[in-house]
């Protein structure tokens, strides 16, 4: 039994009226397809760790591949309020399916978008959008985490090629990816993007396993073992780590939106739960403390929803600040995971098996929680920007 198949999605402030006939076009397709292709196969995915592979092209059809990219490039050209949209309907899926799209979409396609040449661009971006090719962003390093800047992945100038030696660790989409987005230093210490394929000599992607997090998403490393890189491959746009971070700013914002599904999905189940199930002679949505846990679930919710949303307007008109988006994701993420956490003690017993989503939910959220910038640290960025003191440097 899949309750959330009969999914109601809150909107307490009427949100809706705010969005535009296409946004709810789209949020209808991507609500439709992830009832019909995700929430029937997911949860058996989860348990036996498995990536759902064969949804990646109709992820592409959905558009759910660079919706914000130029239509001459396989794109939708969408603005950011459509994006956030496809990230909230694909969470309230699961969080391992969001972040497939989320990779691809504002951490490969992006940055090969904004700091790519013609012919990276017509070469990868619109293989990108149809799911044809699929991407990786490597960041982090097993070493360096919340501070990518210390990395140690390098690459040397060979004259007719670049040399690169390094590793990346914790890299979704890694063993499945076609091209990986790695940033790394040249000689001078500079950060560059490089585009590394599938197949190079001594590039090898093994596969990291024992997460109870994000169970249904490939995680891996990625390897470098003097491999050589051609030097049309590095993106030609950026330098320094602006490049990685202004992607991250692109997919910390889809994560925004994309927690308030997961939170979404969570609440509804419970809701619903909570109306049919009897304890001393009524529904336990009687009593005050489940309403309670409720009532803080849909305030928390509707908080998460204004704030993704002015944050997608501000996006659209290129007013964002990275410091507005780190606070966007820190409280969403936080509200998601605690939603999660009590909508699950709703269900009593029933809420940690996998007829209802809420486990899954909170598992995935560890991960969204650490990834993309940690909780911790997205509140020293806001400390960082109010004070114009930054607490995490020593
Ligand atoms: C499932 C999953 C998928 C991921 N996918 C990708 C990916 O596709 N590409 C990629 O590049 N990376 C990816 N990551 C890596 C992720 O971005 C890092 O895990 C994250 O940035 C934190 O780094 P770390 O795990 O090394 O923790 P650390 O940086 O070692 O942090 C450990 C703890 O110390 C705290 N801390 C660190 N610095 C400070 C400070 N200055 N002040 C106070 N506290 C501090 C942190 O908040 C945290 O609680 C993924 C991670 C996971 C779990």
């Amino acid at each position: 039994m899949h309750m959330t198949s009969q999914f109601n999605a809150p909107d307490y402030y009427l949100l809706d009226d705010l969005l535009t006939e296409e946004h709810k076009i789209v949020r209808a397709a991507v609500r439709d397809w992830v009832n019909r292709s995700v929430k029937p196969i997911i949860e058996e995915n989860y348990e036996k760790a498995v990536f759902p592979r064969h949804l990646i092209n109709e992820l592409g059809e959905i558009g759910a591949f660079g919706p914000f990219i130029p239509e001459n490039y396989g794109g939708a050209g969408m603005d950011y309020i459509a994006y956030g949209l496809i990230m909230q309907e694909l969470e309230r899926g699961d969080s391992g399916v969001r972040s497939m799209a989320s990779v691809q979409t504002s951490l490969v396609m992006y940055p090969i978008y904004s700091f790519g040449s013609e012919e990276q661009k017509r070469k990868f971006l619109p293989k990108l959008a149809t799911g044809e090719m699929i991407g990786c962003f490597g960041l982090t390093e097993p070493n360096h985490g919340s501070d990518p800047g210390s990395m140690i992945t390098r690459f040397k100038d060979m004259g007719d090629h670049y040399l690169l030696n390094g590793a990346k660790m914790w890299i979704t989409n890694s063993t499945i990816a076609d091209v990986a987005v790695v940033w790394a230093k040249d000689e001078q210490g500079v950060v560059y993007g490089l585009l590394v394929e599938k197949g190079m000599p001594g590039f090898t992607a093994p596969e990291t396993h024992g997460k109870w997090s994000l169970r249904a998403s490939v995680t891996g490393e990625l390897v470098f073992d003097n491999v050589k890189v051609p030097k049309e491959n590095l993106l030609p746009g950026v330098k320094g780590l602006r490049g990685p971070l202004s992607c991250l700013s692109s997919a910390r914002y889809g994560i925004a939106w994309g927690v308030i599904g997961a939170a979404m999905d969570c609440y509804d189940s419970a809701l619903r739960y909570a109306m049919e199930r009897q304890q001393f002679g009524k529904p336990i949505a009687a009593f005050q403390l489940q309403q309670k846990k409720l009532a803080e679930a849909i305030t928390e919710i509707t908080k998460a929803q204004l704030l993704a949303w002015r944050l997608g307007v501000l996006r659209n008109e290129g007013k964002s600040t990275p410091a507005q988006v780190s606070m966007a994701k820190r409280n969403n993420v936080a509200m998601a995971l605690n939603i999660a956490r009590e909508m699950r003690q709703v269900l009593g017993a029933m809420g940690i098996t996998n007829d209802f989503p809420m486990m899954r939910h909170m598992m995935n959220l560890e991960s969204v929680i650490t990834y993309e910038g940690t909780h911790d640290v997205h509140l020293l960025i806001t400390g960082h920007d109010v004070t114009g003191l930054p607490a995490y440097k020593g």
